[in-house]
């Protein structure tokens, strides 16, 4: 069997499509379609490698809910002519895609790797090739049987493979700018590209056909908790108008303050409908409403608890959920 597979490139914007303008010495959008200019290297692949440009490409601090319908429509559309998908996105916000594409995509079989870079892959010292170069080579690869290496959304930077929904950026300058602190990585790309077998997620039955749930409400906000935090805050955060799911981001693993009035303002909140979603703003490690009297409070008014959720996989399985109608959030 040929192992040459057939791949998309889906450029949506961000840093990785830049280069230096000579003159002004300030970083400018090329035209993507000129990649094999700035990336000879691709003619090298066996692959047949072919390009979407969003236009324009866009910052991806401008990334809204509509861009993660058009990217997923866009893979359904060309799903059967392709055996991966790379998402060349910027990095600000490619936790969030990844997250929110994680869930939007249902049954995928084939690759989606999200990349980008930290200096613009027209820059000499640009991480930006060598991401890209292997993301494409990930999304590539296939086992004996011709099936994905690894069949899910992830994110690849600067050597590793990461699950996308377990993403956070937290590096804005380093070239390991992404980690996934409660899962471990899927891949290693050093000399050898070593994937991570056991922990990569393949499908229970192959052959079930890609469903795209575009359908994410919005209605959702964060509330960091920090010490001070006065009830003014906490009664204007909960009276966003047609507000359905609050996270609250917790001390440690699921703490927030027990003063009378925070306690009463949720489970007001609670009885009218709302659903509070308890995170930790530790990166690693989970929530556990049961490990003090803090969280334990929260659990008896029903907050429910979050795990090891990033805020980034919090905001987009609540999108998703809420835009399901689900009616699977329960404090159990
Ligand atoms: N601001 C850019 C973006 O997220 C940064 C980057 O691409 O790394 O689009």
């Amino acid at each position: 069997m040929s192992m040459k597979s057939n791949i998309l490139l889906i450029y949506t914007g961000g840093t990785i499509g830049m280069k230096q303008d000579p003159e002004t010495m300030t970083l400018v959008p090329f035209d993507f379609s000129q990649i094999l200019e700035e990336v000879p290297e691709l003619k090298k692949f066996v692959h047949t490698i072919d390009l979407h440009s969003f236009d324009p490409p866009i910052d991806s601090s401008d990334i809204e809910v509509k861009i993660w319908m058009d990217i997923a429509n866009l893979i359904k559309e060309r799903y059967e002519d392709y055996d991966g998908f790379v998402v060349l996105h910027g990095t600000d916000t490619m936790s969030y895609s990844a997250s929110a594409l994680s869930f939007m995509l249902e049954n995928l079989e084939k690759p989606v790797v999200f990349t980008g870079s930290q200096l613009p892959i027209g820059m000499l010292r640009t991480d930006g090739k060598e991401n890209l170069i292997s993301s494409i080579e990930i999304a590539a690869a296939r086992d004996k049987d011709g099936r994905a290496m690894v069949p899910e959304v992830s994110v690849f930077f600067e050597s590793q493979l990461y699950r996308g929904n377990r993403t956070t950026k937290y590096n804005a300058e380093n070239f390991r700018a992404f980690r996934s602190a409660n899962y471990p990585s899927l891949a290693d790309a050093g000399i050898h590209i070593k994937y991570n077998i056991p922990f990569i997620r393949y499908p229970g039955t192959w052959g079930k056909e890609l469903a795209v749930n575009t359908n994410l409400d919005t209605n959702v906000t964060i509330l960091k908790i920090f010490p001070g935090i006065s009830p003014d805050t906490v009664k204007s955060i909960l009276s966003t108008p047609n507000l359905k799911a609050l996270i609250i981001e917790t001390y440690g693993s699921g703490n927030a303050p027990t003063k009378q009035w925070f306690i009463n303002l949720l489970q007001e909140a609670i009885a009218k409908g709302l659903i509070i979603f308890n995170i930790s703003q530790c990166l690693a490690g989970s929530v556990d409403m049961e490990a003090y009297a803090t969280g334990i409070l929260l659990k008896r008014i029903g907050v429910i608890g979050g795990n090891d959720s990033t805020t980034e996989a919090a905001i987009a399985k609540l999108f998703f959920l809420l835009g399901q109608n689900a009616d699977i959030l329960t404090t159990k």
